[in-house]
């Protein structure tokens, strides 16, 4: 077999065997295939598509290039979650000790950012000391001390989707339905959960633009999942404005911490207690997901949510003193609030162009391997159905440098919609599958 013979099959829209699949995806994990190669092959399947069949053989062969996790000897049932990728999107961080604040294990390998989402490993490294990189041995010993455990790629766990993930970050091969699900499956397939939510992204700032893609893509993950004997649900929700208020790796921890007090953005704090309540719904700790939803919002109010977040992020060695004053965060050296240029109603945020504008002031990557810049990023003031008036604050923008910081502007401002009409928020839960 050959990788030019198989990048050229799938140019040519042909259906690559389960062989196929193995050989390129063990010859890119090893290193035999370069990436010159495992880019053009990422772009024919993001051009031409796969069927279901290869979508499943591709995601169990990205799952078995490193070791798969069973974690019943250290917990009886463990829970994950998994976003298909948004902007502001920061729920991992608050619901995974939310969840675990419950006695309900999670164990859960994330990514960096993805074109214009952001990613759960980026925001975490914005906290001084946290250690992303886990072995096998440091993840499952986290688990079973602490009921709580998030790590990056490792070369242990799904190493090919941590080879393939940076380079569609950079190829332009991001947005394909085929390579987000065997992605986001290999991941949760070798890290070992019993029950995962998916939480799925439709509209402008998801890679999912429209509802029947978004189902479509929760469809073929469900099955896979269900396929392996895992108990699997997805969340479709609205990414046509960000999640939340906050962009930026750091302003999106300080968020997360607001929401883990009892605070945070109303649209965060809800999607965070859907998503939670689904995996604890799931886990059989709840009879349903309203009941669940009341559980976990005492959680976040009682500081019970928070001080499991403390304890996790201190084990994993993050600095407590960041957690308790978010200031000690990577800050930017220019901070501004912009105003509204007329007063009306907010009809739309363009999610994609906030994100790309956060990737813009160096909060994201261009080539592989680029260092990024956790303190910048933007604070939204108003969303989608709020009045506002001329003059009032609209969104503040933290930059390093005053070209970012006026291209920022420019890019935001445009990025917003008015009306002189009044608007209805957006429904944010779309639909729940399973
Ligand atoms: N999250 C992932 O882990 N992979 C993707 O491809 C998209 C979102």
């Amino acid at each position: 077999m050959r990788a030019v013979d198989i990048i050229a099959r799938k140019r040519d829209g042909e259906e690559l065997s389960s062989e196929e699949l193995k050989f390129f995806v063990e010859g890119f994990t090893r290193g035999d295939i370069p990436d010159y190669q495992a880019s053009a092959w990422c772009m024919a399947v993001f051009l031409r598509g796969m069927t279901p069949a290869e979508v499943t053989a591709l995601t169990l062969h990205m799952a078995n290039s490193g070791d798969t996790l069973d974690l019943h000897a250290i917990a009886p049932f463990v829970v994950d979650k998994h976003s298909t990728g948004g902007v502001g999107d920061k729920t991992s961080l608050v619901v995974a000790p939310l969840v675990a604040s419950q006695n309900l294990p999670v164990g859960k390998m994330s990514g960096r950012g993805l074109g214009f989402s952001g990613g759960t490993i980026d925001k975490l490294e914005s906290i001084k000391g946290f250690k992303v990189s886990l072995s096998t041995e440091e993840f499952m010993e986290m688990l079973g001390r602490h009921g709580i455990v998030i790590s990056g790629q490792s070369a242990d766990l799904a190493p090919a989707d941590g080879k393939f993930y940076a380079l569609r970050d950079v190829t332009a091969t991001v947005e394909s339905l085929p390579l987000i699900a065997a992605s986001i499956m290999s991941k949760k397939i070798a890290a070992g959960a019993d029950a995962i939510v998916l939480d799925v992204k439709v509209g402008r700032g998801a890679f999912m633009a429209t509802e029947a893609d978004a189902e479509a893509l929760a469809g073929i993950m469900v099955q896979i999942g269900r396929g392996v004997g895992r108990k699997v649900a997805a969340v479709i929700a609205d990414m046509n404005q960000p999640l939340g208020n906050a962009v930026g790796n750091a302003l999106e921890v300080k968020e997360a911490i607001e929401t883990l007090h009892g605070a945070g953005p109303a649209d965060f704090r809800d999607h965070c207690l859907t998503v939670a309540g689904k995996m604890v719904e799931l886990a059989g700790k709840a009879p349903e997901l309203e009941a669940a939803k009341a559980m976990l919002a005492r959680a976040l109010d009682n500081g019970t949510a928070w001080t499991k977040f403390v304890e996790w992020i201190t084990a994993q060695g993050g600095e407590r003193a960041v957690l308790e004053q978010p200031e000690l965060l990577p800050q930017a050296s220019l901070v501004e609030t912009v105003a509204a240029p007329r007063s009306g109603f907010i009809s739309a945020i363009d999610a994609a162009e906030v994100g790309k504008t956060g990737v813009m002031l160096g909060g994201g990557r261009a080539k592989k391997g680029d260092s990024i810049d956790y303190s910048v990023g933007l604070v939204h003031h108003a969303k989608v159905g709020d009045q506002v008036a001329q003059g009032a604050p609209l969104l503040t923008i933290h930059a390093n440098s005053a070209g970012a910081l006026a291209a920022a502007r420019e890019r935001l401002l445009a990025a917003i919609t008015w009306s002189q009409e009044p608007v209805s928020p957006p429904v944010h839960i779309r639909k729940i599958i399973g």
